[in-house]
């Protein structure tokens, strides 16, 4: 009887197994060997391609060209591609400058266009300002705006000394006289100033004090003796008529007190409304009216604040215009001005603070610039 055919897990071939027990041992043992052997080579196959990975690995020269090749290659690639997006890039580039030297042009011409419209806007601002200036100046009424005028007028005269700031008839006069002389002296002092320059009037009235000129003394003084005392103001004949006259009244009229009614001093002869004005100012601190002489009569129709022929005329007409918070300083602020700036033959327009506003003042300078 053939033996039987016995499938191992290894080996599949069919192997006769003797009949004896001793033989079928040795085989099965030989099988197992060999099934023994198989698995070693397959596991020594595996350690040894482990084995070769692993020096494949580890080996520098191998690692080293491997990562030379890919080093180039990323070179190579990277090269490409850097010639690539640098191209880009100077294209990118260029198109920004181009761009932004475009905007910056742009910029450039609009800020140039802005600045020139802006010049032009300015300039046409000021040729408005100075035409509607010059048209002010055209429409200018010194009658209507005569505050802001005389503001002008104080503002230069606040800061310059004119002869009646030292010399008016306000200082003049003994002071340690009693009082009904001391006002009769300062009344003297007003009568003589009236067309006749403050330091004349000053240089007559050291004399007066000197020759202790009171109420008594003025009456009893001889006419041709006064005269002589008086005899650098103008018109000094008629002023010893006023001035006796006017002591024999106060004597004997008022009692030698000088009367502090502005309508009681004009009914004496030879005191008219500006010394009655300014005496009543002087003496007794009192402003019921203005007092207009020579210079405030000019000036004030230099500004065309009146249009009048004689001083008692402006003196109505400026008691009309003036609001009388402006009836005590007018007389000084406008004597100086007339005695130092606005002079009757020569007025000083170029130095004057009205001067683009005076009627007067714009006739006598566009008539220089001619010249
Ligand atoms: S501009 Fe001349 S005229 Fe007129 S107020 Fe002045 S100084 Fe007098």
């Amino acid at each position: 009887m053939p033996p039987k055919q016995q499938k191992t897990k290894k080996n599949k071939k069919a192997v006769d197994l003797p009949e004896n027990d001793k033989d079928k041992e040795e085989i099965l043992e030989n099988i197992k060997i060999t099934e023994q052997n198989d698995e070693l080579k397959s596991e020594i196959d595996s350690l040894d391609q482990f084995k070769f990975q692993k020096e494949e690995v580890n080996n520098p020269i191998k690692k080293t060209r491997k990562q030379k090749l890919q080093i180039e290659y990323e070179q190579s690639v990277n090269k490409v591609e850097r010639a690539s997006r640098k191209k880009l890039l100077d294209k990118n580039i260029d198109e920004d400058d181009k761009n932004q030297k475009q905007q910056t042009n742009n910029q450039l011409d609009n800020q140039n266009g802005n600045e020139e419209k802006s010049e032009q806007v300015k300039n046409q601002s000021e040729e408005n300002n100075n035409q509607n200036e010059q048209k002010k100046k055209g429409k200018y009424n010194c009658r209507e705006n005569y505050e802001e005028i005389y503001s002008l007028i104080k503002g230069y005269r606040d800061t310059h000394t004119a002869p009646v700031d030292t010399l008016g008839c306000d200082l003049q006069g003994d002071e340690s006289l009693p009082t009904n002389d001391r006002n009769f002296q300062k009344l003297m002092a007003i009568i003589l100033s009236v067309q006749t320059k403050d330091e004349t009037t000053d240089l007559v009235m050291k004399k007066v004090v000197k020759e202790k000129i009171t109420i008594d003394k003025a009456v009893e003084i001889p006419s041709s003796e006064l005269k002589e005392i008086i005899k650098q103001v103008n018109f000094n004949g008629k002023k010893v008529e006023y001035i006796k006259n006017a002591a024999e009244v106060i004597k004997n009229t008022y009692n030698y007190v000088i009367p502090d009614q502005y309508e009681d001093l004009i009914k004496i002869k030879g005191i008219g409304p500006k010394v009655a004005n300014l005496f009543l100012q002087c003496a007794y601190n009192k402003t019921v009216g203005i007092a207009v002489d020579t210079h405030v009569h000019r000036i004030s129709n230099r500004l065309e604040w009146v249009s009048t022929k004689t001083p008692e005329q402006t003196r109505i007409e400026l008691e009309k215009l003036l609001d009388k918070k402006y009836w005590e300083d007018v007389n000084n602020l406008l004597v100086g001005y007339g005695q130092s700036v606005c002079k009757p033959q020569n007025p000083q327009c170029q130095i004057c603070p009205v001067k683009d506003k005076c009627p007067e003042g714009r006739r006598r300078l566009k008539g220089k610039k001619k010249i």
